[in-house]
């Protein structure tokens, strides 16, 4: 059975102050309820550290929101693969449409990335997804192919750690959500990719949640449809209500 999932990306946000409230609030959460999804908290990377001693024990995991293409060595600035798993941080973003958008993060990048951080026991959260423009020519597909390509050429071992997730770019942080149709849609595309190049098997296994104004009012909805099996959440993974609210109405479609 794959997991369920539901990751919070905090972008560029947040005092160390508010991270810690923010942090120990959804810990707290996580001890005084049984969940059957997995929780994923991807703070900046200052605040990883904290994150990872905090959640340690229980059921929400730490997430990063990068990584570099590179082992080690000369890379000022840049966080590697190691560093992260040194830290005990369980999964990792990688390929998010503003690091391909304003950091120029190409799909070779993307596989460089998700092959390193498998290597060291961090599991990649891949995100893929199209832009209003591709969306409004009608070729949303070929360009999920081309960004799935970059993974589907794994060994099926590598593979089996990835969960992916379809972010349409215009849903990003535009209040404008992909209707549950849309995104089942795109969604049973990407399960039948992956089927077709690892079998139905590794398919059902793999893990495709869901990113683009998610919130607590359209969670379940979204959750409910066949393919989309938990969210990335991005503005809403700010506050704690929201946040749990949205965690919530994944276990309600579990129950
Ligand atoms: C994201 O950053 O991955 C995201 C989905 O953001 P938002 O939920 O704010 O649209």
């Amino acid at each position: 059975m794959r997991k369920k999932i539901v990751a919070g990306n905090w972008k560029m946000n947040l005092s160390i102050d508010q991270a810690k409230e923010l942090i120990l609030g959804i810990n707290r959460y996580g001890i005084t309820h049984t969940l059957q999804s997995e929780v994923v908290v991807c703070p900046p990377s200052l605040y990883v550290k904290f994150a990872s001693e905090t959640f340690h024990h229980n059921k929400v995991q730490t997430g990063a929101q990068n990584l570099s293409e590179y082992e080690n060595g000369a890379y000022t600035g840049e966080i590697s693969a190691s560093m992260l798993q040194s830290l005990e941080v369980d999964y990792v973003l990688i390929g998010h449409s503003e690091r391909r958008q304003y950091f120029g993060e190409t799909d070779e990048m993307v596989s460089k990335k998700a092959k390193l951080a498998i290597a060291n026991n961090v599991k990649p959260i891949v995100c893929i997804g199209e832009t209003l423009q591709e969306r409004k020519a009608g070729n949303y597909f070929d360009v999920i192919k081309k960004q799935l390509k970059a993974i589907l050429s794994f060994s099926e071992e590598e593979f089996q750690n990835i969960v992916i997730a379809y972010e349409p770019v215009w849903a990003i942080g535009t209040g404008e959500t992909a209707s549950p149709e849309q995104a089942q849609e795109v969604h049973e595309f990407i399960r039948k990719s992956i089927s077709d190049a690892f079998g139905v098997d590794v398919a059902e296994n793999t893990s495709i949640v869901y990113g683009g104004s998610v919130k607590a009012e359209n969670a379940f909805e979204l959750f409910s449809k066949n393919d989309i099996d938990g969210g990335l959440i991005g503005g809403a993974s700010l506050n704690l209500r929201d946040f749990t609210d949205i965690i919530n109405a994944l276990e309600r479609t579990q129950n």
